[in-house]
């Protein structure tokens, strides 16, 4: 099967939070991962409501009218690739720091 591929990977689905809310762009959007945030029409999880954006000095917030979920985003993630990058920073697990394990240096 060859599949044509775009300039640019199209906006896939986000996940905002370790809750497994996640962003999903409308079909019709045609939105990439360079577009800036508020283009085009982006859904929250399966059956909520179209996120609405609305910005301040310094960060911009998603927001789903239908249940409630805020997501504050610093305004250096403009894009929906750095939004991408920014919720799996802030969902990855924290683990404690790495320590050596006892007398086994390796050299
Ligand atoms: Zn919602």
């Amino acid at each position: 099967m060859y599949v044509q591929s775009f300039k640019e990977t199209l906006v896939d689905t986000i996940i905002l939070t370790k809750f497994q809310d996640v962003l999903r762009p409308d079909p019709n959007s045609n939105v990439t991962d360079s577009d800036p945030i508020g283009t085009g029409i982006m859904w929250h999880n399966k059956a909520c409501y179209c996120l609405e954006i609305s910005a301040t000095d310094t960060h911009y917030r998603l927001v789903c009218k239908g249940c409630g979920t805020i997501l504050i985003v610093p305004n250096e993630f403009n894009t929906y690739g750095k939004l991408r990058q920014w919720c799996a920073e802030q969902n990855a697990p924290r683990l404690p720091k790495q320590v050596d394990s006892w007398g086994e240096a390796a050299y």
